[in-house]
């Protein structure tokens, strides 16, 4: 390997895969169990609703005595749904709803359409959506409402909520079992780790950090996050909460105190002033990476994950930052 192809690669991965921080001991004593036989878990977590999970991604099945309610079908293990709820309970499964159109998410419900009148439950926007993209994985909706719907079904009132535009384009749904303090919102954060990349992919950061008051305003003992390995509870939301609110005033700071000019005089030394995309993009970097390092060095033990992702975290935080705050 020539020394040019040696620098790209530890520029591409900025440290070598072991010199990342392992996942926390508290983060893996909670984690759900997963058989690497089976592939997937069933786990309840009320009396009668219980999460699937292959350890990545994370569904829900609610009982009632008219059937059974999905709460997405993930591409994953989406094979292993209907298997899963027969461990659980002899009731089919009579309805699905969707959390939003990622078809990481949904893209299980593929394995569902031999189930005869399975009323599929969306988002009228998600629904347009599906109907567009016409994917073979993604089952079409049976019925949209436009942001609120409460479904009642065997004496279960499942709450269907669109509250802000946080994360998918199409929409997303809170979706609450009040009389359970069940609370499922998913890709906000993952219970034990730090947000996915981007801040979970979120769309509108502005909208991000105030969905967890959003979150914290409902009365839940059991949350449900869509992925990694843990069921979380206020606790969890909390601190991702104080993670993010760290981040944004980490950025804000940081951003605020480093002089663009002198960092752009100094590498422009170097390489003269014509290319200022080039730059530019110092000084951004700059911002990243000192502020990545402020959290990393705040939340390692805390939440697992934080020095896979605080260079995206801050790099998306500093979009906000620098052009919308
Ligand atoms: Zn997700």
């Amino acid at each position: 390997m020539n020394f040019l192809a040696l620098v790209m690669i530890l520029t591409l991965n900025d440290r070598p895969l072991d010199q990342y921080a392992p996942v926390l001991q508290t983060t893996l004593d909670r984690s759900i169990p997963i058989d690497p036989e089976k592939g997937y878990a069933i786990k309840k977590v009320k009396s009668d609703i219980y999460v699937l999970t292959d350890g990545i991604w994370q569904s829900a099945a609610v009982v009632t005595q008219s059937g059974v309610v999905l709460i997405d079908a993930p591409e994953s293990y989406g094979q292993h749904i209907v298997r899963a709820v027969q461990e659980v309970t002899d009731q089919p499964i009579v309805i699905l709803i969707y959390s939003h159109a990622h078809s990481d998410h949904i893209g299980g419900s593929q394995h569902l359409s031999g189930i005869k009148n399975l009323e599929i439950v969306a988002l009228e926007g998600v629904a347009a959506f599906l109907r567009e993209q016409k994917d073979p994985r993604r089952l079409i909706p049976t019925k949209t409402f436009q942001a609120a719907y409460v479904l009642q079904i065997g004496g279960k009132r499942i709450h269907l909520t669109s509250p802000l535009s946080y994360h998918a384009h199409e929409g997303d749904l809170f979706i609450s079992i009040p009389d359970d303090k069940f609370l499922m919102v998913i890709d906000v954060l993952a219970p034990g780790y730090v947000p996915f990349k981007n801040l979970d992919l979120s769309t509108n950061v502005h909208q991000y950090l105030q969905v967890f008051d959003q979150i914290l305003a409902y009365d839940f003992d059991v949350f449900v996050g869509g992925h990694l390995t843990s069921i979380g509870d206020r606790q969890d939301v909390l601190t991702t909460k104080a993670y993010v609110q760290d981040l944004y005033e980490t950025v804000a700071r940081v951003h605020a105190n480093t002089n663009m000019m002198a960092v752009m005089a100094e590498a422009a030394k170097e390489v003269g002033w014509d290319n200022k995309y080039l730059l530019f993009k110092v000084f951004l970097d700059k911002v990243i990476e000192d502020s990545a390092q402020e959290i990393n060095a705040r939340w390692v033990n805390r939440l697992a994950g934080v020095d896979v992702w605080s260079h995206s975290h801050a790099a998306k935080m500093l979009e906000y930052v620098r052009w919308d705050d």
